[in-house]
């Protein structure tokens, strides 16, 4: 199953992730997470990302593409994987589909005001878990459940960037929306409501598409 998880910044796409790879086993690919782990290690790619991801803009698309192109070539993408945060604007959505068609595309639809507070209590692991310092906390403060480390904030979760991050969403990636509706692959999903409800929401609509197979 080829799925991407769409929405904007703060959206839960990375939290409804997790659900999906528990329940269907394929891996979930953020070019996000990608793209951090690369500034991590410091390689050239990662250098030449930073000053863009910083101020809440796009990465190129020569680096992105290419770096997700390889990704969903590797052996355990096998049976399909989760895209989240990919595809970002039109061209992206057209190189992806130069490569293969998706299944379904889920479109998490939140409220801007609750964006805003989702991201700035957002806190991340270096495993890869995401918190919220209200609405999903770990059991000890600062701590994650699953490897014990420490928990920090992502320096463009910060609120100024913020808003640029969602600027650029509304004026690069939303028209994507009615690109996939128009493919008729869309599932929108109402995402003001709690992690679970959500994900039971998700998971009915992937099942729809399971049966059809
Ligand atoms: P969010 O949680 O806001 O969806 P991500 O972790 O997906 O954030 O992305 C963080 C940053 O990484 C983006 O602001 C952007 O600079 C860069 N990035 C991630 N995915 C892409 C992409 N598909 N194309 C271009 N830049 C990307
Ligand atoms: P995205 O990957 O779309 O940027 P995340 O999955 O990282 O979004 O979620 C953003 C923040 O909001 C995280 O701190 C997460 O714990 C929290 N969150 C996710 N889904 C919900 C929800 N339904 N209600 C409240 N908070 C949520
Ligand atoms: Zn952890």
């Amino acid at each position: 199953m080829k799925i991407a998880l769409f929405g904007p910044p703060g959206a839960g796409k990375g939290t409804q992730a997790r659900y999906i790879v528990e329940r269907y086993g394929i891996p979930q690919i953020s070019t996000g997470d990608l793209l951090r782990a690369q500034l991590r290690e410091g390689t050239e790619l990662g250098m030449m990302a930073r000053g863009y991801m910083d101020r809440g803009a796009l990465v190129p698309n020569e680096v992105v593409i290419g770096m997700m192109r390889e990704r969903i070539s590797e052996e355990d993408c096998g049976e399909g994987f989760i895209l989240d945060g990919f595809p970002r604007d039109i061209s992206q959505a057209e190189a992806l589909s130069n490569l293969m068609d998706l299944d379904a595309v889920v479109n998490i639809v939140v409220d801007e005001s609750a964006l805003i507070r989702r991201i700035t209590g957002r806190r991340m692991c270096k495993c890869g878990m995401t918190y919220h310092i209200e609405f999903d906390p770990p059991a000890k403060e600062d701590t994650c459940d699953r490897c014990g480390g420490l928990l920090y904030q992502r320096g463009d979760d910060r609120e100024e960037t913020v808003r640029n991050r969602l600027e650029v969403y509304r004026s690069q990636t939303e028209s994507l929306v009615e690109y996939y509706r128009k493919k008729g692959i869309l599932k929108d999903i109402d995402g003001n409501r709690s992690i679970d409800e959500i994900s039971r929401d998700v998971m009915r609509a992937l099942s729809i598409l399971e049966v059809g197979k």
